[in-house]
């Protein structure tokens, strides 16, 4: 069967909730993706900042497929081993306590919206308390997480969204401070934006952020979904803020593939918030999901993947730099590690995106006119270089 026919057959039966490039992806090897048609793909997109390892480690796989051959799913009732270790992996690396393993980031999400409001609610038993979330971010599509996406395009049909939010600008600790009221319950946002457009946060914006609020026992919640895991050069973003959150999301890259996600609490927040009968999910850090993470957590040590990031980043950044010099049209390089964004003016960025897939180059877009590249945190200096190459070609 040929592309075209899967496509349309696809189109049929799928929901049209995406406007799909028109590629169908059979497998994949280290950073290249392969087509139906056998056509290679350079993956600087990497899943959406999911597929850390790159595809096909063999180590990766054993896990799985070991733990396939145990059990796959056991229900939250009972223990098992993986659970366990993947939970003491997430709380060894992130220096958090408590760990609610959840199956995508906007459930995530949901559980430390839930764990802000019930802190909130044993300190003074009332039910009226808000969360101030960021203009620009992105947080998920279940209906707590869009409340808190300061992104009006994705809310509008589907209001009355959840009570109690209030927007604050990115990086104005000002315009956060104006928001605070007597009923503010947490603090949400990503250290680097992402799907807003690859911003970080500045040092005094999350110096402010936490400053704030630990003078009025304010939760602060950090969205480590898509700059977590070692993706900028530190297991977690706001490690080299040195802002520590008292709740993290993570998501994406925390299975690498296989889909989990978590939020983590410090041990102030766990002790006052949620108890048994508060949440629960029926998949939610299943053996499966759980083998896979702790796999993850151990290749990330074998491979020296952080010290990768960092290593080659100055190289990454040097040759984007050299790009955004040559080209007119890009503006400005903005990121951390190897969560990078052009700024693409004068052309609509998704011909680019469009155009680089011809030229077997996977790259992504970011709010309105950034072109995004999170790539495989294995990639080699080839890898960037041949990147490069294709995507001037693109252009
Ligand atoms: C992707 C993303 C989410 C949502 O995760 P899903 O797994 O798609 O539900 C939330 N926050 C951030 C920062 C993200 O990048």
């Amino acid at each position: 069967m040929k592309s075209k026919e899967y496509m349309d057959r696809t189109e049929q039966s799928v929901l049209h909730t995406y406007n799909r490039f028109p590629v169908v992806f059979e497998k994949g090897e280290g950073v290249y993706l392969e087509d139906v048609e056998g056509k290679r793909y350079l993956d600087f997109g990497a899943g959406i900042a999911v597929f850390a390892l790159g595809y096909g480690n063999r180590e990766y796989e054993e896990a799985l497929k070991d733990q396939i051959s145990k059990v796959i799913h056991t229900s939250n009732l009972f223990y098992n081993p993986p659970l366990m270790e993947a939970a003491e992996k997430l709380v060894k690396v992130s220096g958090l306590d408590k760990v609610f393993f959840t199956n995508s980031g906007t459930e995530a999400i949901e559980g430390a919206i839930k764990v802000a409001r019930k802190y909130a609610y044993l300190k003074d038993g009332s039910t009226d308390h808000e969360i101030i979330a960021m203009n620009h971010s992105f947080h998920g599509r279940s209906m707590g997480a869009l409340s808190v996406t300061g992104n009006p395009h994705y809310q509008e049909a589907f209001k009355p969204l959840i009570g109690g939010i209030r927007f604050a600008d990115f990086n104005d600790l000002e315009s956060v401070k104006a928001q605070v009221t007597d009923k503010t319950c947490a603090i949400l946002l990503e250290p680097v934006q992402g799907e807003g457009g690859i911003y970080p946060a500045s040092q005094e914006f999350m110096d402010g952020v936490r400053k704030l609020c630990d003078e009025k026992d304010i939760l602060l919640i950090l969205d480590e979904i898509q700059c977590g895991m070692g993706r900028t050069g530190s297991w977690f973003a706001w490690q080299q803020y040195g802002t520590k959150p008292d709740v993290m999301t993570c998501a994406k890259a925390l299975g690498c593939g296989i889909p989990v996600g978590a939020f983590v609490l410090n041990e102030k927040t766990a002790k006052a918030s949620l108890v048994p009968g508060d949440h629960g999910t029926t998949y939610g850090g299943n053996p499966l999901a759980c083998a896979a993470v702790s796999r993850v957590f151990d290749l990330f040590e074998t491979l020296d993947i952080i010290a990768h990031v960092k290593e080659l980043t100055p190289y990454f950044e040097a040759k984007l730099d050299e790009l955004t010099a040559r080209y007119n049209f890009l503006a400005a390089r903005r990121g951390r590690g190897f969560m990078q964004g052009l700024v693409v003016t004068g052309r609509p960025v998704g011909e680019i995106v469009k155009k680089a897939l011809e030229n077997g180059l996977i790259v992504l877009s970011a709010g309105s006119d950034v072109l995004r590249l999170v790539p495989p945190l294995v990639i080699e200096k080839a890898d960037i270089d041949e990147m490069v190459k294709r995507l001037e070609q693109s252009f």
